[in-house]
């Protein structure tokens, strides 16, 4: 699957705050946007006064780019979101968070969105049992997302879970630190999303 691979910081600058893609880094003053707390490019530093359009386009640019995810499969989520009884932008959200790239870096087996994402992909969790190595697969109440047996003894995993042990864990999820699983006992609902984001802005974009 095709993913962003360019330089991660100039996304942070291009939103205006921190997205929070570089683990440990994006937590220190070498963190990108503190050192230079301006737009990247050529007219980076000039000052731009956005449209309506502009304030909700760049909204949808943050939430895809907190959650790693492309223009065509955020706008399936979108179609989802819209299906479900609900408010349609929490509905979205809750749909993002239940992303298993998502999960594991909620749960502290990742330092960040693109970390958790490198790690499904190499096949070091299980949900249910049975080994997911797809970043975008949703998981639903009552699954168990595990680090692989195999996975609990690599000092990657080890040093990982030493640098988030301090992380909070959202309440939709009851992380077991002992066997390193987690259940999900409900869907993320926007009080539990921690994330800046005004999502009615990209439910009118995607609207119009
Ligand atoms: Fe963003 Fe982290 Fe880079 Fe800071 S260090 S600009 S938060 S990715």
């Amino acid at each position: 699957m095709a993913r962003y691979t360019g330089a991660v910081c100039r996304l942070c600058r291009r939103e205006g705050q921190k997205l929070f893609l570089k683990g440990e880094r994006c937590y220190t003053e070498k963190c990108g946007i503190s050192r230079r707390q301006y737009a990247p490019g050529q007219h980076g530093q000039g000052r731009k006064k956005l449209s309506e359009y502009g304030h909700q386009l760049r909204e949808k640019q943050k939430a895809r780019r907190y959650y790693g995810v492309l223009e065509s499969q955020f706008r399936k989520y979108f179609d989802m979101a819209n299906k479900k009884a609900g408010v349609t932008g929490e509905n979205l959200l809750s749909i993002l968070e239940s992303r298993l790239d998502n999960v594991v870096y909620r749960l502290g087996f990742g330092t960040s969105r693109p970390e958790a994402r490198q790690l499904v992909l190499h096949g070091h969790f299980t949900v249910n049992g049975r080994k997911v190595d797809i970043p975008s697969f949703l998981v639903k109440e009552g699954d168990v997302i595990s680090i692989k047996e195999k996975s609990r003894n690599s000092e990657k995993i080890k040093s990982i879970l030493d640098s988030t042990s301090s992380r909070v864990v959202p309440k939709w999820l009851d992380l077991d630190r002992n066997t390193l699983s987690a259940k999900v006992v409900a869907a993320a609902s926007r009080d539990d999303i921690d994330i800046p984001l005004e999502e009615h802005l990209i439910v009118e974009l995607y609207s119009k």
